[in-house]
């Protein structure tokens, strides 16, 4: 502790600068400055505020579809009739449309384009992977005619057709033309691993098939990308336009089907006693009533129907348009009141998914509507399916999900929260990127990193011990942590992303909860990410309107945010430097007089045994009178005269508030703190009292702004300090938290005992045992 002199209030207040001039020349660049032209020009189309224009425009495709499925050859064929709606001010000369399955062929690029290399055990789908024997595969038939038959040229290119208009469609104007095709379906568990496909059963000999990309769709044309035409490379997704769908799905008589939108004719394709369960089901809202039982479906497998039935489906404002069929399908469904309407929270699984799956999905679908509600808006759909098919895949109203019991029914409750936790998070994506519908081709973490974020909230929501793997800010520090040369910005294409997963889910989950937990705190954030939801609802958000919507919503200058965890790759890492303590120096002269006489008597009878100590400081050692000539005539512990006066006129001159300063016996902790890891955060500090007692302390990043290296800051305690917690609640994702303690706290590295097969070969490779224990 060292005693500081009272001058004036004003010598008080004036450390920090002290400090600040010390700085060194370049220690603040553009970390806190607007992000200006990185974003895009605001227009009539969308604001500077981060809303839809007023003049916002965008496209709509409505689809009359007609499709079978070959259940003998895993196959199917279909013809659609496509209403294009030209909303855009601009004159189109061409269209394009989405053609997905040829990533799965022959000339796919995908195979082209992955690095690959041979190493000592190769699975045999890796190398299947490789040969790409897949002739069979991707569009076989493609015939693209206009409404009253005629062909329409064509140029494909990879995944991407492009139709050639007769006449240029004008604003306003609306074409209409038909595509019929046919394709074979893929094994989704094989290596052609894929969403969309089949699951073959050996056990009863049957298949259940998830059919999505299945149909030629309308690519986006917008005001900020024009055509999103980029190629499907099998990662970065979709990005599709909003419309009406009637869909007519021709399967085997004994399969059960479930689709994007609404069954328009239960009574054609439902047994009585399944129409029956249904009408229950939808009156029903506090269990799911099971329409399709185990035993019926199970029966069912034995035998394979020849006969048709045509499952028909209507779906409104929807992006997309999947589906699912089996007859190994048992069927649960329970209503959901959500915003004055009634949603069927529905589930479809075979017997290997039970009994976790009658158990929980129909009930984890239902809390998703109500969890996401709760922090967007009503979910504005009248259903909400959950399929389970070995993968975890999103679609409007229907999405599929995985999570099998052991063959003996057992199962661990790592399956079970696997199971919810990938139910939520399938059901969410309904929100982002279904409802708000950004391009997924682009920004993967716009619909991914947003629902992972949404999906943390619904899991703690379902329980509050639940598991969640991402969202809390301490799971994100070993990708952080990471090689620089395995790092990217989040704002990075989705096919240039090396760790995925972190990046465009974690990253950004996390960076959200941040923002809503320390920087915004709850209040703010969710009103301003509400607001989000609720202006792009239905719309083609970019991550421009995001990033403005939240300042806009709440007057915080988040800039400074983006730019770190959006724009960058820096992890966090501040350190608390060093901490001096000061008391102001209440003494008279004649007790500093003694205080200071006293110190030399110290130092005399120590200054040898202590002389070796680096930290005497020397002005002591110089100060003793016995040591030094020129001292003899004179006793610096003397108070004079004038030192009284001096005292007692400085004494008289306070006002009663700086007397009762003076006297307030205060505690000054200047701490320093350095910006290692260079992402600048928030510094929130622990302080722990003598007492016992603790508070914690919350400082803006903006403490930053003037250097983004390194701050001082003093903090006026009443009470004496044991010890200083930086991030004491492990809110900013910081990676090396040793340099968060005053005193410092040394944590231990722990590495595993490993115990080799050979004494000798440990010891003479001389390999780390951490690795080698994880590769056997
Ligand atoms: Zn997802």
């Amino acid at each position: 502790m060292k005693k500081i002199g009272l001058i004036a209030s004003m010598a008080l207040l004036s450390m920090t600068s002290v400090f600040a001039q010390n700085r060194s020349e370049q220690n603040h660049a553009e970390r806190f400055e607007q992000l200006g032209p990185m974003l895009r020009t605001p227009n009539v189309y969308r604001t500077a505020s981060g809303a839809p224009g007023h003049m916002y425009w965008q496209q709509q495709a409505n689809y009359v579809i007609n499709v079978e499925l070959d259940d003998e050859n895993q196959s199917i064929k279909g013809s659609e009739k496509v209403t294009y709606i030209n909303n855009s001010p601009d004159q189109l000369t061409y269209l394009w449309v989405q053609l997905e399955e040829n990533q799965r062929g022959a000339d796919s690029n995908s195979p082209k384009v992955a690095e690959s290399s041979i190493s000592n055990r190769m699975t045999l789908r890796t190398l299947e992977g490789i040969i790409w024997a897949n002739e069979d595969f991707g569009y076989k038939v493609l015939e693209v005619k206009d409404a009253k038959g005629n062909p329409l040229p064509v140029t494909v290119n990879q995944t991407m057709m492009r139709i050639d208009l007769p006449t240029p469609l004008k604003a306003g104007d609306s074409f209409t033309f038909g595509v019929e095709w046919s394709f074979n379906i893929t094994n989704r568990v094989g290596y052609i691993a894929g969403r969309p496909g089949y699951e073959y059963f050996e056990g009863d000999g049957n298949y259940l098939y998830t059919m999505a990309e299945w149909f030629p769709r309308m690519a986006v044309y917008s005001d900020f990308e024009g055509w999103q035409n980029k190629q499907f490379l099998g990662r970065g997704e979709f990005a599709l336009v909003f419309g009406n769908y009637e869909v007519n799905i021709t399967v085997p008589a004994d399969h059960m089907v479930g689709a994007t939108g609404v069954l328009q004719n239960p009574s054609q394709v439902l047994s009585s006693t399944e129409l029956e369960r249904w009408n229950r089901a939808k009156q029903t809202y506090d269990a799911p009533v099971v329409i399709r039982t185990q035993e019926e479906a199970t029966e069912l497998e034995k035998g394979k129907a020849t006969a048709k039935k045509t499952w028909k489906f209507k779906a409104e404002n929807v992006r997309d348009f999947a589906w699912t069929s089996s007859r190994k399908f048992i069927w649960d469904a329970m209503a959901v009141k959500q915003g004055g309407k009634d949603v069927m929270a529905m589930s479809y699984y075979g017997k290997e998914a039970n009994p976790l799956w009658g158990q929980y999905s129909t009930r984890v679908v239902a809390h998703t509507i109500k969890s996401y509600s709760s922090h967007t808006f009503d979910y504005p759909y009248p259903t909400a399916i959950s399929v389970e098919a070995a993968n975890g895949m999103e679609y409007p109203m229907i999405c599929f999900n995985y999570g099998r019991p052991d063959s003996d029914g057992t199962y661990s409750e790592a399956v079970k929260n696997g199971m919810i936790g990938v139910i939520i998070h399938e059901v969410g994506h309904n929100f982002f990127p279904m409802i708000v519908n950004s391009d997924e081709r682009q920004w993967t973490w716009m619909d991914e990193g947003l629902n992972t974020f949404m999906q943390y909230m619904a899991e703690q929501e379902w329980d509050r011990n639940f598991p969640s793997r991402r969202g809390p800010a301490h799971k994100i520090v070993p990708y952080m942590r990471s090689e620089k040369n395995t790092l990217e910005p989040i704002m990075t294409n989705s096919e240039n992303i090396i760790q995925f997963g972190p990046n465009a889910y974690a990253k950004p989950a996390t960076a959200l909860n941040i923002l809503r937990e320390t920087v915004m705190g709850r209040e703010l954030f969710d009103y301003a990410f509400k607001e989000y939801a609720r202006r792009w609802m239905f719309k083609h958000p970019t991550p421009d309107d995001l990033f403005r919507t939240l300042e806009d919503a709440s007057a915080v200058d988040l800039d400074w945010f983006w730019r770190g965890w959006f724009y960058g790759t820096e992890p966090v890492d501040i350190s608390l430097e060093n901490v001096a303590w000061f008391k102001l120096d209440q003494r008279t002269p004649a007790e500093k007089a003694a205080d200071a006489k006293a110190e030399a008597e110290y130092d005399e009878t120590n200054v040898s045994r202590t002389a070796n100590m680096k930290d005497v400081p020397q002005t002591v050692i110089e100060a003793n009178p016995e040591t030094r000539d020129f001292y003899t005539t004179y006793n610096p512990f003397t108070v004079t005269p004038a030192d009284e006066e001096a005292y007692k006129s400085f004494m008289a001159s306070l006002s009663p508030k700086e007397k009762e300063l003076l006297n307030s016996n205060m505690n000054f902790y200047e701490l320093n703190f350095k910006n290692v890891g260079g992402l600048v955060m928030p510094i929130i500090l622990e302080w722990q009292y003598t007492d016992g007692t603790s508070e914690i302390e919350r400082i803006p990043a903006e403490i930053w702004r003037l250097n983004e290296t390194e701050v001082t800051k003093v903090f006026a305690k009443k009470k004496e300090v044991k010890q200083i917690v930086l991030d004491p609640l492990r809110e900013t994702a910081d990676i090396d938290e040793s340099n968060n303690y005053w005193p410092r706290q040394y944590q231990p590295t722990r590495f595993e005992l490993f115990k080799g097969s050979g004494a000798a070969r440990g010891a003479s490779t001389g390999s780390n045992p951490m690795k080698r224990a994880k590769n056997n």
